[in-house]
C-alpha cells in the first residue's frame, strides 16, 4: 500500500523502517543500531527499527519533562480535549493506512484491524476528550469553619510501555487519558510490533500536539529502551501492560524513585458454561472468545469449563465449528484466523501442544500448521480435552489459538476450579438461571465478569484484573485516578 504518511519511509515495495519520536522530531538512534521487523504473514523483514537505549530515553524524558511545564499547562481543558479529539479525527482519516499496517505487522486479519483496532483507537481518544470536558471535582463543607476542595493535577512525565497484540488500540487506551490528564509521555511499544505507534508522533502533531508532549522510542525490554524507561529517575509514573513476570522486573526498577503504577497484565481466564444456556449462542461466542485475534488477547476465555450435562454435546459442536475456521493470509476477507505474532511466540505456543501431549491431553483438532502454508507463523485452533486442574496447559497463559475443555459436575467446584489460580483478570459465565448468574459471578476473582457475552466494553467501566493479573483500573474515571493527582485544598472561614 501507497503511505501518506512522512514517518514511515517507504524504501522499496512494502518496506517500512521506524524512527524514534523524540520532542516532535523523527531521529535515529544516537548509535544508529537497529532491529529487523518481520512480517509474521510471510516471515519478511517489513523494514528496521531504530533501537533505543538509555541515551534515548533520557533525550526523551528531558524532552517531555521541559513540555510538562511549557504551552501544553497553559492550555485550557477545553483546549486540550479539542487537540485529543482531533488525534482521534486523524486516526479515523487514515484508518485505511493504519488497519493495513497493523496487520502487516501483527498477522491479525485485516477485517480485525479496520472492524476493532483502529476504530476502537480513534474512540480512545474521542472518549477520553469528551469525559474531561465535563469532569467535576468535590467539596466538604466544614459547617462555617471552612470549606475543603479538591483538584486534579498531572501526575507529570508517564512511561507507557506496551505489548504486542493490539499495538494501537491498547497503547492508545493508555495515552489518551495521560494526555487528557495534562501528562506528557514517553512510549516504549513492543519491539515487534512498531509500526502504527511509530506514525502517532506524525498524527499528534497534526493534531496541534505540542513538541515534546508525546514521546516514542523504539527498543527491548531487559538492557534496552524499556528497563531505561521503568528505571529512570525523572518519570513519575509507569502505565504497563505486559505479561506479568515483566511486571514484576518493571515494580523492581520503580521501586527506586517509587514510580506510580498501573498494569494490566496475564490472565488464564475461565469460561463456564452451565447446561442450562443456549448452547449455539454458547458456541458462536465461544469460537470468538478463544480464537480472535489468534487467541492472542489477555481476555480470551482459555480454560472451558462445561457442565458434564452437555459436555458431549458442546464438544461435538464447538470442534466442528472450529474446524471451519479458516487460517491464513491476513489481507484475505474469509480469513479468521492469521498468523502469529513471531516465530519466538510461535515456539513456545507449539511447545505449549507439545506439553499437553506429555501431560495425557488429547488434541480433539488443531495443533499444527495448516496444510498448505509453508511459510508464516500458522497454527490451527486447537482444543485439548483430558487434562486435568493441575496440569500446566491448565495453569499457564499460552496467549494463542489454543483452549483446554474440561466438565464439571456442581456449581462450587467449577467456582473453585475457576478461582484456583494466581491470575484474575476477566471471566465468562453461560447460564439462563437469573440467580445463579449473580451468584457466581460475585463469587469468581476477577476484575472483568461477563454473562452470557465476552468483550462486551463499555469504556466507562473499571478495566483491570485481581491478583498477579494486574494492579489498579482502567476505564473512565479510573483511568484519571491513575493519570491525574488529587489534591485537597483546606480553606478557614
Ligand atoms: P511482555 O511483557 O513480554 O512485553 C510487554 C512490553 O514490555 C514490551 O514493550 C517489552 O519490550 C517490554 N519489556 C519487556 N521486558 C521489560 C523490562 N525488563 N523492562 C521494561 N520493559 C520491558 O508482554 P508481551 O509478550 O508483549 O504481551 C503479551 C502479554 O501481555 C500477555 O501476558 C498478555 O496477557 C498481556 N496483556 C495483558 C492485557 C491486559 O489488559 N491485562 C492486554 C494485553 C496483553
Amino acid at each position: 500500500m501507497q503511505l501518506t504518511f512522512d514517518a514511515i519511509r517507504q524504501k522499496t515495495g512494502n518496506r517500512y523502517d521506524c524512527l524514534h519520536y523524540i520532542d516532535g522530531k523523527y531521529q535515529p538512534s544516537q548509535s544508529g543500531t537497529t532491529f529487523r521487523n518481520i512480517n509474521p504473514a510471510t516471515e519478511e523483514v517489513i523494514g528496521l527499527v531504530a533501537e533505543g537505549k538509555k541515551e534515548e530515553i533520557d533525550l526523551a524524558v528531558t524532552a517531555a519533562r521541559k513540555a510538562l511545564n511549557g504551552s501544553w499547562k497553559k492550555m485550557t481543558a477545553h483546549d486540550r480535549a479539542a487537540v485529543i479529539r482531533r488525534i482521534g479525527d486523524i486516526i479515523l482519516e487514515k484508518q485505511e493506512e493504519l488497519a493495513y499496517l497493523e496487520s502487516v505487522d501483527t498477522g491479525k486479519p485485516l477485517w480485525l484491524s479496520k472492524k476493532i483496532d483502529i476504530p476502537r483507537a480513534a474512540y480512545n481518544f474521542h472518549f477520553f476528550a469528551d469525559y474531561i470536558r465535563s469532569l467535576g471535582t468535590e467539596a466538604f463543607e466544614m459547617d462555617d469553619v471552612a470549606i475543603n476542595y479538591s483538584v486534579r493535577r498531572p501526575v507529570g512525565v508517564i512511561g507507557l510501555i506496551n505489548p504486542w497484540n493490539l499495538p494501537l488500540l491498547l497503547l492508545t487506551w493508555k495515552l489518551a487519558p495521560c494526555l487528557a490528564g495534562g501528562n506528557t509521555a514517553v512510549i516504549k511499544p513492543a519491539e515487534s510490533t512498531p509500526l502504527t505507534a511509530t506514525l502517532l508522533g506524525e498524527i499528534c502533531k497534526e493534531a496541534g500536539v505540542p513538541d515534546g508532549v508525546v514521546n516514542i522510542v523504539h527498543g527491548f525490554g531487559p538492557d534496552s529502551a524499556g528497563s531505561a524507561l521503568s528505571e529512570h529517575p525523572d518519570v513519575d509514573a509507569i502505565s504497563f501492560t505486559g505479561e506479568t513476570t515483566t511486571g514484576k522486573v518493571i515494580m523492581r526498577a520503580a521501586s527506586q524513585t517509587l514510580k506510580k503504577l498501573s498494569y494490566e497484565l496475564g490472565g488464564k481466564n475461565p469460561n463456564i458454561i452451565f447446561a442450562d444456556s443456549d448452547l449455539d449462542e454458547v458456541i458462536e461466542t465461544t469460537l470468538k472468545s478463544s480464537f480472535i485475534n489468534q487467541g492472542e488477547v489477555c481476555l480470551c476465555g482459555s480454560r472451558i469449563y462445561v457442565e458434564r450435562l452437555v459436555y458431549d454435546e458442546f464438544l461435538q459442536k464447538f470442534v466442528e465449528k472450529t474446524k471451519t475456521l479458516k487460517v491464513g493470509n491476513p489481507f484475505d476477507p474469509l480469513t479468521n484466523v492469521g498468523a502469529l505474532v513471531t516465530e519466538e511466540h510461535y515456539e513456545r505456543v507449539n511447545s505449549y501442544i507439545q506439553l499437553a501431549r506429555e501431560e495425557g491431553g488429547q488434541i480433539l483438532t488443531g495443533g499444527k500448521r495448516p496444510e498448505g502454508l509453508e511459510k508464516g507463523y500458522y497454527l490451527e485452533p486447537t482444543i485439548i480435552v483430558g487434562l486435568n486442574q493441575n496440569c500446566r496447559v491448565v495453569r499457564e497463559e499460552i496467549f494463542g489459538p489454543v483452549v483446554t475443555v474440561l466438565p464439571f459436575d456442581t456449581e462450587d467446584e467449577v467456582i473453585e476450579r475457576a478461582n484456583d489460580t494466581h491470575y484474575g483478570l476477566s471471566a465468562t459465565i453461560w447460564t439462563n438461571d437469573l440467580r445463579r448468574a449473580h451468584r457466581v459471578a460475585g463469587q469468581i476473582e476477577a476484575g472483568i465478569i461477563w454473562v452470557n457475552t465476552w468483550f462486551l466494553r463499555d469504556l466507562r467501566t473499571p478495566f483491570g484484573g485481581m491478583k498477579q493479573s494486574g494492579i489498579g483500573r482502567e476505564g473512565g474515571m479510573h483511568s484519571f485516578e491513575f493519570y491525574t493527582e488529587l489534591k485537597n485544598i483546606c480553606i478557614k472561614l
